[in-house]
C-alpha cells in the first residue's frame, strides 16, 4: 500500500518542521506501506532531514519540464532529486485548472521526472460536470493516453496513478469505494499486463473514517491525502488503516 500526503501551499517552515517531527515519531515503519509527503518546495529539505531516517519519503508537488536555464521561478526534476526527493506529483487538478496545465504539458513533466529517476505520481480525474454526464472513464483514459503517447506503456506503468475526481477534492465528499474500484479497473485495463503491479491510488476527501473501506477494494493501492495530511494524528491513522491490509 502507499499513503501520500500533499501539503499543498500550507504552513510556514516552523509548521512544516513540527508536522514532520510528529509524523516521524508516530510512524511505525511497518514496511508493507510506503509513506511519501509532499511539502511546499521551500520546506522539502528541512522536512526530509527530519523524516528520512524514519523511512518517510519526500517529493515535489510539481516540476518543470526544462532541465535548467532561463526558466524564472521553476524547479527542475534534477533539483528535486538533488535535495532528496524520490517522487513528484504531476497533473494535479489544481495545476490543471488554476495554472492551465494541459494533458500535453503534464505528459512532458511525467517524462522529465522519469528521465532523472524520480517516480511521477500522475493525477487523473473528472470534473463534476463530466461526472454528471457520465464521462468519467473517457476523461481518465484520455489523460492516461496522453502520457502513454509520450513515454510509452512501460514508462506509464513505472509511475504511480492517482485517481482524483475533482468534485471530491477538498469537499468532504469522498467517492464511493465501489465506484472508485470500477474506475481503477478501467485504469488497470489501460495498463495491460505490464500494469499489474502499478500502484493506482485514490485521492479526494480521504480521512480515517473512510480510508479503510477505500483501501479494502482490490484495485485501490492506497491514497493521496490532501487536507487530512496536515493533521499528524489523522494522517497517521490513515497510514495505520493501510498497514492493516
Ligand atoms: C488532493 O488535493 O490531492 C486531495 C486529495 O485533497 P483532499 O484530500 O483535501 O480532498
Amino acid at each position: 500500500m502507499l499513503v501520500a500526503g500533499n501539503w499543498k501551499m500550507n504552513g510556514l517552515l516552523n509548521d512544516a518542521e513540527h508536522l514532520a517531527e510528529k509524523l516521524a515519531s508516530g510512524n511505525t515503519q511497518n514496511r508493507n506501506t510506503e509513506v511519501i509527503i509532499f511539502p511546499p518546495f521551500l520546506h522539502i529539505s528541512a522536512v526530509a532531514r527530519i523524516v528520512q531516517k524514519f523511512d518517510i519519503k519526500t517529493g515535489g508537488q510539481n516540476c518543470s519540464v526544462a532541465e535548467s536555464g532561463a526558466n524564472t521561478g521553476e524547479i527542475s526534476c534534477e533539483m528535486l532529486l538533488d535535495i532528496g526527493c524520490s517522487h513528484v506529483i504531476v497533473g494535479h487538478s489544481e495545476r490543471r485548472s488554476l495554472h492551465g496545465e494541459t494533458d500535453a504539458l503534464v505528459a512532458k513533466k511525467y517524462a522529465a521526472a522519469l528521465d532523472v529517476g524520480l517516480t511521477p505520481i500522475l493525477c487523473v480525474g473528472e470534473s463534476l460536470e463530466q461526472h454528471n454526464s457520465g464521462e468519467t472513464e473517457e476523461v481518465v483514459v484520455r489523460q492516461l493516453s496522453s502520457v502513454r503517447e509520450t513515454v510509452g506503456l512501460g514508462g506509464l506503468c513505472s509511475g504511480i496513478i492517482a485517481y482524483e475526481p475533482l468534485w471530491s477534492i477538498g469537499t468532504g465528499r469522498a467517492a464511493l469505494p465501489s465506484k472508485v474500484q470500477s474506475v481503477h479497473e478501467t485504469i488497470r485495463s489501460c495498463l495491460g499486463d505490464e500494469g499489474a503491479k502499478t500502484r493506482i491510488v485514490y485521492g479526494g476527501s480521504l480521512n480515517s473514517q473512510n480510508s479503510a473501506a477505500m483501501f479494502a477494494e482490490k484495485d485501490i493501492d492506497g491514497g493521496l491525502v490532501g487536507g487530512a495530511s496536515l493533521q499528524a494524528e489523522e494522517f497517521l491513522r490513515i497510514i495505520k488503516m493501510a498497514e492493516r491490509l
